[in-house]
């Protein structure tokens, strides 16, 4: 397939020749982070609490724009307790993309709420304004001022936009909806950390969020996520709800509600302080790495490289290439062919509609992110790429 070998030559322009497999996206490690978790280990401050847990929780706020953040064992956690803390109840229906990973859905699912499942739009890769209305207008209905589902009569509580590999959603768009259908946003940031939207930070464009630090995350703690608000008393819930909801007290074990531990120890929050002092560069890595295969496109037939929109800036967490339309039907041969070179290549994510738990749940017409998950790839992204040198910029 000529696309394919086109591909292969012109990405390997851009991230060398020499090395025979080149990973998606790698956790990488060139600041402090020994220096910080042998500090927890000659301490002893190696667990659930600890002065880099405040430390990391502070400048994970501040980077996202927020007053306040609670870090925890992952990102779907963050994103479980983010929607209990947001109001959802169990038996409330969520609206998220069906274009996503499948903790936004489990997420929810883990609070006893319904996933319901919205289409994406071809600029943002993230949940369509405009389709979402569409289908609000459709099935939905206002009750003292809250959302229902006529078909189902649950509640439609919240809905969860997710900034796809990083790219904002058009929260403008999202915003003119939820004036006519008022429901709680609760972003799913777990991709975007560092991205902005006309200014503001991927984070702070809802009434709560959740981020990831997975190890393919842009940055790591090995494991962890975090919940950032600007809402002091949504922020103190989370910190309640998922440190076992213990009250402060000298020496007595007092727990006023079923509460989680979802704690990120120390260790993972020393490894995360460590990481963000360097996202600055890692983005401004990405970013170079980014231009590099524009540059290297240019004039390719076949397939084109996603661009978010004008006025967001991503932090370029996957690079993106979108195959026209016509050439859909020969993905999983161009799949095989840049695995087969040592190009680390994904496709999407499966819709979620498709997976077994997930398939009779409400949804919308999908056709937008049906169109995108045969035509969707991920190519080598690693802050790395961009920042060494012979990288044509
Ligand atoms: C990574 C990710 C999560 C969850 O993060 P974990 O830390 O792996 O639990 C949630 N949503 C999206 C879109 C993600 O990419």
């Amino acid at each position: 397939m000529n696309l394919a070998e086109e591909l292969i030559g012109r990405i390997r322009s851009v991230i060398g020749a020499d090395e025979a497999f080149v990973p998606l996206h790698v956790p990488e490690f060139h600041g402090r982070e020994r220096e910080l978790l042998l500090d927890c280990i000659d301490t002893g401050w190696v667990s659930s609490v600890g002065s880099y847990v405040d430390a990391f929780e502070a400048e994970v706020a501040r980077i996202s724009g927020c007053a306040h953040g609670v870090v925890v064992a992952n990102g779907t956690a963050a994103l479980q307790v983010a929607l209990l803390v947001a109001g959802v109840e169990p038996g409330d229906e969520v609206l998220m993309p069906a274009l996503t990973f499948v903790a936004t859905a489990n997420a929810a699912s883990h609070l006893g709420a319904v996933p319901h499942f919205v289409d994406s739009a071809f600029d943002t890769l993230g949940l369509c304004p405009l389709r979402l209305r569409a289908h609000l207008e459709t099935v939905a209905e206002l009750r003292d001022g809250q959302v229902f589902n006529r078909q189902t009569g649950r509640r439609i509580a919240a809905v969860v936009p997710m900034h796809v590999f990083g790219c904002p959603v058009d929260m403008d768009g999202l915003d003119a909806v939820l004036r006519d259908w008022p429901m709680v946003v609760v972003e799913d940031a777990a991709e975007s950390l560092g991205s902005r939207y006309k200014g503001r930070p991927c984070g702070s464009l809802g009434a709560v969020a959740a981020v990831s630090f997975n190890g393919n995350k842009i940055v790591t703690t090995g494991g962890g996520g975090a919940i950032v608000t600007n809402d002091e008393a949504l922020a103190k819930r989370a910190k309640h709800l998922t440190t076992t909801a213990k009250l402060p007290h000298k020496w007595a074990f007092l727990h006023d509600e079923v509460g989680y531990n979802y704690r990120m120890p120390n260790l993972n929050a020393a490894l995360g302080v460590a990481q963000l002092e360097q996202l600055d560069t890692r983005i401004a890595q990405k970013a170079r790495l980014f231009s590099a295969y524009a540059q290297a496109f240019r004039g390719l037939n076949g397939a084109a490289l996603f661009r978010a929109p004008e006025g967001s800036v991503s932090n370029n967490w996957l690079v993106t290439l979108v195959l026209d339309p016509a050439l859909a039907p020969e993905r999983d041969t161009l799949l095989e062919m840049m695995n087969g070179a040592g190009i680390m290549t994904r496709p999407v994510w499966t819709l979620m509609h498709r997976l077994p738990m997930y398939r009779d749940h409400p949804r919308a017409d999908l056709s937008q992110a049906e169109d995108l998950e045969a035509r969707v790839l991920n190519i080598p992204s690693s802050a790395y790429l961009g920042a060494r040198g012979g990288v044509a910029v």
